[in-house]
């Protein structure tokens, strides 16, 4: 079973991965969005990881929807209200319960990635963070490691890709060759859940 712990690590992870990969993920979005990516997030992750700290939430569902929160309010790009999003709808979705099942975590980041999905309008193939955070939802019923796979060969499988969403869909064609920050950025979060099951 994963208790609030368990999700706070998952956050701290994140956070960690953000930081160390923020330069390359604003060089992602360089030619094709607008080089803040990387920035974004970090600012996001850190004001996580920070209300984490000072009022760390006890059940799961409390720790997603706090992480969820803080990202719509510190992030201004697109990033922020989308990840905000799947954060808070998959906390939502798993309740005041204060332990919760692998099972139940698939479950309820299903309708995290459904919210993201009606939120943005972006279905799979549209070139956006949709393209890893489904397979890793598909894959999740296995494991942790198979959703990071799946995740990491969704973001790479970007970049033949035409954007369809988001600022790069403004390149139109000229979007194809680049892989996407944001679904280079989702693989990370979802390489967490390995980190904090460690
Ligand atoms: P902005 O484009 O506002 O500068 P970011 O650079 O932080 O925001 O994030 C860009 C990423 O957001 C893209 O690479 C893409 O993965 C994701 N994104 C943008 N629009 C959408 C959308 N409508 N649905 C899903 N993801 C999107
Ligand atoms: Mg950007
Ligand atoms: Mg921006």
């Amino acid at each position: 079973m994963l208790d609030a712990e368990f999700f706070r690590r998952w956050m701290t992870a994140t956070a960690a991965s953000v930081d160390r990969e923020a330069e390359r993920l604003t060089a992602l979005d360089s030619p094709i969005g607008d080089a803040d990516h990387g920035s974004n997030l970090h600012r996001g992750f850190t004001a996580v990881v920070a209300a984490l700290e000072k009022e760390p939430p006890g059940t799961p569902g409390g720790v997603l929807t706090l992480a969820g929160r803080q990202l719509i309010s510190t992030v201004g790009g697109a990033s922020g209200p989308l990840y905000g999003t799947l954060l808070r709808r998959t906390g939502k979705a798993l309740g005041d319960a204060g332990e919760v099942s692998a099972e139940q975590l698939a479950e309820a980041l299903r309708a995290g990635v459904d919210a993201v999905m009606t939120l943005g309008g972006a279905a799979p193939g549209d070139k956006t963070m949709i393209d890893a955070l489904v397979p890793a939802v598909d894959a999740l019923g296995e494991s942790f490691t198979a959703a990071r796979t799946a995740a990491e060969e969704g973001a790479v499988a970007t970049t033949p890709l035409q954007a369809r969403k988001g600022r790069a869909s403004y390149l139109g064609e000229r979007s194809i060759g680049h892989q996407d920050p944001g679904a280079t950025s989702a693989a990370l979060l979802i390489a967490g859940l390995t980190e904090a099951a460690g």
